[in-house]
């Protein structure tokens, strides 16, 4: 089986529900997957004494024939791109106290070796805007579930101000935008958008692609964590445990502990229905001239939380228009599972990749939506009409309240699940694997306990946070084929 096809089993989910109780270390972990989760956490793990004595594995799927072999994360994975946004600005106070306490990371950049060096950190300042919302009363109650983007805005506004209130600097660098001409002035390319929001100067955006080669060197460093090429096709079982995984090309490994931190392409090794769901987001990257980038080179990174629209600031010609949205779901049928294993009824939505398939191109829907953020937030002379260098869809594990998922599993012991990303999960790199750490000890961050768990919802997943743009359930294969 080639990476493009999705594993071949899933573990059923009918098993009596087992919580291990008191924490004593495993002799081995084996981590599926070396995005943001997999390989933070084997960061995290390598460097801790409790697990001195653990043999540590990390498998991601890149193939060993391919010219970016040797590399972790697999290119196509969530963790690779050209930049992500670094910001504490959240609506939910836990996740942007997490963000805070990364952004120290971030800001390192005294030595080459320091996280923010080299060009990985930019502090670019954020501009956070939403479209006007429904009026709400002072002091009014609200579900996260029915967040607007204006109510993301606002309670953003205020944690970061409460959260600068204790940081002078920090202080002097945040503003409100009362209207548009405030965050046309702000944007400082002529655009704008949105009708009220506010600029954080302590927020920026990172190199990913160089934050996780970063990473990854630390994580070899430790002269812990032994690397493996490989697909996994299946995790492997004995009555209710998970003893190991299974790789396409037959090979087996075994851990007394496995963690699954294969990001969007989790569901297709575990039942996740009504816990998360894959969904594909449209990225545009446009060559500039000097002249456009000496133009947008100081702007700030937007993000209009209506639409889901933004845009990081160019660097080396290159300008990334991106849109935070509901996304494209890929239902796609697993293969038949070995007889003592039982595959979800339906299809799950898998990702498909510019690895997975070449000449894969964005729906036409998602191009618009990226040529109207163009025109609206950096309306250079031509630039809304030129093609696009290049395109990508990149795929999100979202969940429905945009929490991750950072827990044993409930029914298969030696199983633990750190997934979830939501689209959001990127800025916590320098911290995340810690509180993955934790959790697997027993220690989930009070803040998260109640949020990070495994939930027992059998919903379809709908991300509702107040985030997102576009139009929810819309079917990649049925958007490809209306226009392109
Ligand atoms: C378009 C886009 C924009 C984003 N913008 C931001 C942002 O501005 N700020 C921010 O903080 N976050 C952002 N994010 C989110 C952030 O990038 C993700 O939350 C994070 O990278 C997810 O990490 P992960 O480890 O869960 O998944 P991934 O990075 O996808 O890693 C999963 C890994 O598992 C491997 N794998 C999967 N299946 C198998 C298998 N069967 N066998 C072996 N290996 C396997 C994959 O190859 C992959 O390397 C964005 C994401 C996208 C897609």
């Amino acid at each position: 089986m080639d990476s493009a096809s999705p594993p071949s089993s899933t573990l059923p989910t009918s098993l009596p529900q087992q919580r291990p109780s008191a924490f004593s270390p495993p002799s081995s972990i084996l981590i599926i997957g070396s995005g943001v989760f997999g390989l933070s956490t084997a960061w995290a793990l390598a460097r801790r004494d409790t697990f001195s004595q653990c043999s540590i594995t990390v498998i991601d799927r890149s193939d060993p024939s391919q010219p970016d072999a040797g590399v972790f994360p697999a290119r196509d994975a969530a963790s690779i791109d050209t930049s992500r946004i670094i910001r504490a600005d959240y609506s939910d106070a836990s996740y942007a106290a997490l963000a805070a306490e990364a952004q120290v990371q971030w800001r390192k950049q005294n030595q080459t070796s320091d996280l923010g060096a080299e060009g990985r950190y930019s502090e670019s300042g954020l501009v956070l805007v939403a479209d006007a919302g429904p009026t709400r009363a002072p002091g009014e109650i609200i579900d996260k579930s029915s967040l607007t983007g204006m109510d993301y805005v606002r309670f953003s506004w205020d944690n970061v101000r409460s959260m600068a209130s204790s940081d002078p600097d920090w202080a002097g660098r945040i503003h409100e935008l009362p209207n548009p001409a405030a965050i046309r002035e702000q944007l400082g390319t002529g655009g704008s958008s949105g009708t009220w929001g506010y600029f954080n100067g302590g927020s920026g955006w990172a190199d990913a692609e160089a934050s996780m080669a970063w990473l990854f060197d630390q994580v070899v460093a430790t002269g812990r964590v032994v690397f493996v090429h490989g697909d996994v096709v299946s995790l492997q079982s004995h009555d209710n445990s998970v003893t190991g995984a299974k790789l396409s090309d037959g090979r087996m490994f075994s851990a007394d502990l496995v963690v699954l931190a294969a990001g969007a392409w989790t569901g297709g090794l575990i039942d996740l229905s009504g816990q998360v769901t894959a969904t594909g987001q449209v990225l545009g990257y446009l060559d500039l001239t000097e002249a456009e980038q000496e133009q947008l080179g100081k702007m700030p990174v937007i993000l209009n939380m209506s639409s889901g629209l933004f845009i990081i600031p160019p660097r080396n010609r290159m300008l990334k228009i991106a849109r935070h949205a509901y996304g494209y779901l890929n239902p796609t049928s697993l293969a038949p599972l070995a007889s003592s294993t039982t595959t979800p009824s339906q299809p799950v939505s898998y990702p498909l990749t510019h690895l997975t398939d070449p000449s894969l191109s964005i729906p036409k829907e998602g191009a618009d939506d990226l040529r109207r953020a163009i025109q609206e937030m950096v309306p250079l002379p031509g630039l809304a009409e030129r093609p696009f260098t290049k395109t990508r869809i990149c795929w999100y594990a979202d969940t429905p309240t945009a929490d991750f998922i950072v827990d044993y599993h409930p029914h298969w012991t030696g199983l633990f699940v750190a997934t979830g990303d939501s689209g959001h999960a990127f800025k916590f790199m320098p911290v995340l694997g810690d509180k993955i750490v934790d959790c697997i000890t027993h220690n989930c961050p009070r803040e998260f306990l109640g949020k990070w768990n495994w939930k027992s919802s059998a919903a379809t997943v709908v991300t509702e946070d107040g985030s997102r743009g576009g139009i929810s359930g819309l079917i990649l294969s049925r958007e490809l084929n209306r226009d392109n």
